[in-house]
């Protein structure tokens, strides 16, 4: 008899390896992972050794802000190529840039219809689990307009 491991059920992984900070079992204590330089107080996505301004190595993680506004956005209105990971059918999403208090502006889906995005609009980070091709769980996120509940759920 086949007998999957458990605990590798579920194990899950990040989108992006450095890119998450906090326990993924645990969705409500996941943030965006930075990079922050004492020296030169540059902040940046994901985590690093070396500051990606000034070259120095005083670094330290630090967990980003869950709320921010929206700087910039598109519309995708067409099927992206290659190994799209959306509902199908495809449907219009917005994909902006987040502007945050820590001083840095992150690219990502903005879980909105479209029409109703605009600059300036008040953003939630939202993680969520997805599955890839093997059944693995990814971590992956958006932002979506705050105070108005999960599109995940
Ligand atoms: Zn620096």
């Amino acid at each position: 008899m086949d007998t999957a491991d458990e605990s590798s059920v579920h194990e899950r992984a990040p989108i992006r390896q450095g890119l998450l900070s906090g326990p993924l079992a645990q969705l409500d204590r996941v943030r965006l992972a930075g990079t922050t330089c004492t020296s030169c107080g540059e902040t940046v996505l994901g985590v690093s050794e070396l500051c990606a301004n000034c070259g120095r190595d005083t670094v330290r993680e630090i967990a980003l802000s869950e709320r921010g506004t929206l700087w910039s956005y598109t519309v995708i209105r067409h099927r992206p190529p290659g190994a799209y990971k959306g509902p199908e059918p495809f449907v219009p999403f917005g994909v902006g840039l987040v502007e945050l208090p820590d001083g840095l502006r992150v690219m990502s889906p903005i879980a909105c219809v479209p029409d109703k995005l605009r600059i300036g609009l008040e953003l939630q980070f939202k993680p969520y689990v997805r599955r890839d091709e093997n059944g693995r769980e990814i971590v992956a996120f958006d932002f979506e307009p705050a105070n108005e509940g999960s599109t995940h759920d």
